[in-house]
């Protein structure tokens, strides 16, 4: 039996939920009072866009789905420099090296499809986003719009087709205000009124953009995320004037938070320095390095050089280093990873047959930014200034994303505090339009009977170097709680 008519789904990039409030973000309030707020919703690892998306649309943690970072080496398709995801050639050289395979896992659109059923994407999001929450959207017979135009989409025609009704595709601005407008309008004029459209999708670019380059809390940031919500509010003003609003489902969540930087670690820099050649990926360039690596607050590093060596040197050198947090490596059992001191990419759900050699995460701590706001780390630098946000590690306050369901059946104005997660949309959706679940989608069905889950924290450490993560499990579902380390814990871990 098919629980209702249609879903839309509204994803805020980044969006931290405790930003939501009453004042701030008048309309996610409006549905938090008629669905259920799952208030402790966590993103995976690395908490990154392109990952989390692939994890909502997948329903699976990217052990399963293979986007193992929003930048990573994947030399089966480009050898000579790192990846980036967000760079449309070189998916498309991923996708021809993998036998349209780089994404390694079934969709909840791919399932969609094959019940007949259609998806619409309205998406301003970076183009490895848009694509990723749809790749087979052509041959699915869906529909993604990106406002970066038609060679941002596997269906141009889509982007053809809003030009002509609503005009030129909106300038470049920050905060990006004319952007989701334009998103919006493309929601409620066409995409919603087309009945064909079983799931509509909008993702907004903000609050994660003004986050970045703006500050978490500064008044321009604030203005741009009252003006997204004002946008969702419009949407749901269409959604509630409809004759059949108590059978359409809506969903408003984010991909994961932001927590702001208060420090730059060159850390290509004093990789190279150390003995072991590097250079921003944004280089693009590995000509005299002895490892790829990538940065933000958290990043890869892969060997070209030296084998298992120079990775166990490295993460000697790493666990020495008072701004490092945590190291991840090729799991020795499902806990302990091979390099010194480093937990297993298994613990995170990282596991994948394209698992860096390493992983680090720069240290964060719970501490206020200049705003209140808790949640402070490092950033090796790329891009983003120093006191911008950022996200990709495992601090509560980036993993903790935004997860709110309104459908019939499901209790309204309620908070949930159970261990959820991004990986539980997709199963949820294919649930409410009674499609079942692919076979790999560890996600659950936030309608479905209660799952028991376990609490544990893994540990690891190297002289006085100490990390570990909470984690809950249950069968196959993994939910990340949150990663600490020896020096953001009164009693140590
Ligand atoms: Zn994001």
């Amino acid at each position: 039996m098919t629980a209702v008519d249609r879903i839309v789904m509204c994803v805020f990039d980044g969006l931290r939920p405790d930003m939501i409030t009453p004042t701030l973000t008048p309309n996610l309030m409006r549905l938090a009072a008629r669905a259920t707020w799952f208030r402790e919703a966590r993103s995976v690892f690395p908490s990154m866009t392109r990952v989390a998306t692939s994890s909502i649309s997948t329903g699976a943690m990217p052990s399963t789905h293979g986007i193992v970072g929003n930048a990573f080496y994947f030399p089966q398709a480009i050898p000579e420099h790192v990846l980036d995801v967000s760079v449309i050639a070189d998916v498309k050289r991923a996708e021809a090296a993998t036998g349209s395979r780089f994404l390694t896992a079934t969709t909840f659109a791919d399932q969609l499809a094959k019940a007949g059923k259609r998806v619409a994407v309205v998406h301003t999001g970076s183009i490895g986003s848009t694509y990723l929450i749809n790749p087979r959207a052509k041959a699915n017979r869906h529909w993604t719009f990106s406002i970066f135009g038609g060679e941002a989409t596997e269906t141009p025609e889509a982007v053809t087709e809003v030009i002509a009704k609503f005009g030129p595709l909106p300038k470049r601005e920050l905060p990006r205000f004319q952007e989701t407008d334009y998103a919006a309008r493309v929601m409620t004029e066409f995409v919603l009124p087309d009945a064909a459209n079983d799931v509509a999708i909008v993702w907004f670019n903000e609050p994660d953009t003004s986050y970045h380059y703006k500050m978490l809390g500064a008044p321009e940031t604030l203005k741009v995320l009252a003006h997204v919500d004002a946008a969702f509010g419009r949407i749901l003003d269409w959604v509630e004037r409809q004759p059949n609003a108590d059978r359409i489902a809506v969903i408003a969540a984010s991909d994961h938070g932001q927590i702001s930087s208060n420090e730059l670690i060159p850390l290509p820099e004093l990789l190279t320095r150390a003995g072991h050649p590097t250079q921003h990926a944004k280089a693009r360039d590995l000509a005299g390095a002895a490892i790829a690596y990538t940065g933000g607050n958290m990043g890869e590093i892969r060997i070209l050089d030296g084998g298992t060596a120079r990775r166990d040197a490295i993460a000697r050198w790493l666990a020495e280093q008072p701004y490092v947090g945590a190291l991840f490596s090729p799991g020795r059992n499902d806990v302990e990873g091979q390099a010194p001191g480093s937990l297993s990419h298994a613990v995170v759900g990282l596991d994948h047959a394209r698992q860096p050699d390493l992983v680090y995460v720069l240290r964060s701590s719970d501490d206020p930014d200049p705003y209140g706001l808790p949640g402070l780390c490092r950033i090796s630098g790329g891009g983003i200034p120093v006191g911008g946000g950022m996200h990709g590690g495992l601090n509560r306050h980036e993993l903790n994303a935004t997860l709110m369901l309104s459908a019939p059946g499901v209790e309204t104005a309620r908070i949930d505090a159970r261990p959820t997660g991004i990986i539980d949309i997709a199963p949820t959706i294919l649930a409410l339009l009674g499609v079942p679940a692919a076979a790999g989608m560890t996600g659950a069905n936030l309608l479905g009977p209660a799952l028991e889950m376990t609490t544990r924290t893994h540990t690891a450490g190297a002289g006085s170097f100490t990390h570990a993560v909470t984690v809950h499990r249950g069968g196959d579902r993994l939910i990340l709680d949150q990663g600490r380390h020896s020096s953001n814990s009164p009693r140590g871990i």
